[in-house]
């Protein structure tokens, strides 16, 4: 079926750098698009091929292995069946579980094909939850109201009221699901559908013995607060689990509600593991002659002292690093910490400092001289611009060698004009 899938990012309707979280969102919509279920009759056939490629996309491109695969190889690597290697379609009970949170588990909704399964969890609800530096530094505890589907209270997820018993579906002939021949390309190829009568149960009741609270979908909405607590330390890709707060599914252990952390860039701290590095900027008089103050706020909102030097004529040079030993990040389930890496800026004095000629020349006897010579023929004075810019450093040389030799050119009747 490769030729006729086309693109599996185009399917999905996604870019190649799309996440993770981009995709499952992007399958999510295209699947609910093309399920056979909500198209006009004469548009399912389409539909549910369609279905089955976003499947398709969905199975290798959510997997890093296969997605890996897939962008080094195509669609080759899978011998058209979206496992490495292996032949035959899809497992239908993973579409079945994964687009409607139904499938096996002794539900017995497919007979002939129940005995074989083993129970399984409804799908796991996975989210992305951007969270600052300074609550990963702290610690937090999010409270947040969820809305999911529970098993109906009245019938406990029977669907149908208590003494009634379901019809089985003649659509499908309570099977659940319906083989179909679709065309890919110049092929047919047989495929296996949910059935739309019946949801893909096998059964329904009828519209007077459906549970009255229900009203025979098994499960009702219900909103719950949820509290899930982020530990001190945690990091960027981390997960945290709500075990068991998924959506319900009927004869399912219900599946879990994941967050993954996302770290947000913090103005003044940069993280790497636990160590923390930030600038901090102090003046030309105190990197001269020292400091005693509050050279930053930490993610707890202290103020870091640092008195410097301990011993007079310690300079701090631009770029140099002091290293506060345990006031990085806390280490999750432990009282340790990484460091805190402080990198020194100097300012400099700008154009307001307008020292007269006799403190410029104390402050020269004052400081180290300089023992610079450099060995040269012949020297020469020349002009220049005290706010060069680096940017336009290469900028006059567009063309390669030619526009130098035109400098050169021009550059040599100019010395001769002021000689
Ligand atoms: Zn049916
Ligand atoms: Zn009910």
């Amino acid at each position: 079926m490769s030729e006729a899938v086309g693109d599996l990012y185009e399917v999905l309707q996604v870019s190649r750098s799309a996440s993770k979280d981009e995709i499952r969102k992007a399958y999510r919509k295209a699947a609910l698009a093309s399920h056979p279920d909500k198209v006009p009759e004469d548009e399912r056939e389409t539909a549910e091929i369609r279905f089955k490629a976003v499947q398709q996309a969905y199975d290798i491109l959510y997997d890093d292995d296969k997605r890996h695969l897939y962008d080094t190889h195509g669609m080759s690597a899978f011998n058209g069946s979206g496992e490495p290697g292996m032949g035959g379609g899809p497992d239908l009970d993973d579409i079945l579980a994964q687009m409607f949170g139904m499938g096996g588990g002794g539900m017995g909704g497919m007979p002939g094909m129940g005995g074989q399964r083993r129970p399984r969890a409804s799908p796991n609800e996975e989210q992305k939850y951007e969270i600052k530096l300074e609550d990963l530094y702290k610690g937090k505890t999010v409270k947040f109201a969820s809305t999911k589907n529970v098993i109906c209270s009245l019938c406990k997820g029977k669907g149908g009221k208590e003494k009634a018993t379901a019809k089985t579906c003649s659509t499908c002939d309570g099977q659940g699901f319906k083989e179909v021949l679709t065309r890919m390309g110049q092929f047919l190829t047989q495929s296996t559908v949910v059935c739309s009568t019946c949801n893909g149960d096998g059964q329904f009741f009828a519209a007077k013995d459906k549970c009255k609270k229900c009203k025979g979908k098994k499960t009702n909405e219900e909103k719950k607060m949820l509290e899930m607590y982020i530990p001190r330390g945690a990091k960027d890709g981390d997960r945290i689990v709500l075990q068991g707060e998924a959506d319900q599914v009927p004869g399912q252990e219900p599946g879990d509600i994941i967050f993954h952390l996302a770290e947000e860039e913090h103005d003044v701290f940069q993280r790497s593991g636990a160590d923390l590095m930030a600038t901090i900027e102090i003046t030309l008089a105190e990197s001269l002659t020292g400091f005693n103050r509050v050279v930053i706020k930490h993610l707890d909102g202290r103020g870091i002292t640092i008195q410097h030097p301990k011993v007079p004529g310690q300079v701090l040079s631009p770029g140099q690093v002091l290293k506060v030993p345990g006031e990085g990040m806390p280490i999750k389930r432990s009282d340790a910490r990484g460091d805190l890496y402080l990198v020194v800026d100097i300012k400099f004095p700008d154009e307001q400092w307008k020292p007269s000629t006799a403190v410029l020349e104390r402050l020269k006897e004052m400081l180290p001289q300089s023992d610079v010579r450099i060995q040269a023929d012949t020297a020469e004075d020349v002009q220049y611009d005290a706010k060069g810019k680096l940017e336009d450093f290469g900028s006059k040389d567009p063309s390669g060698g030619s526009a130098w030799e035109d400098d050169e050119e021009e550059g040599g009747q100019a010395q001769c004009a002021t000689q």
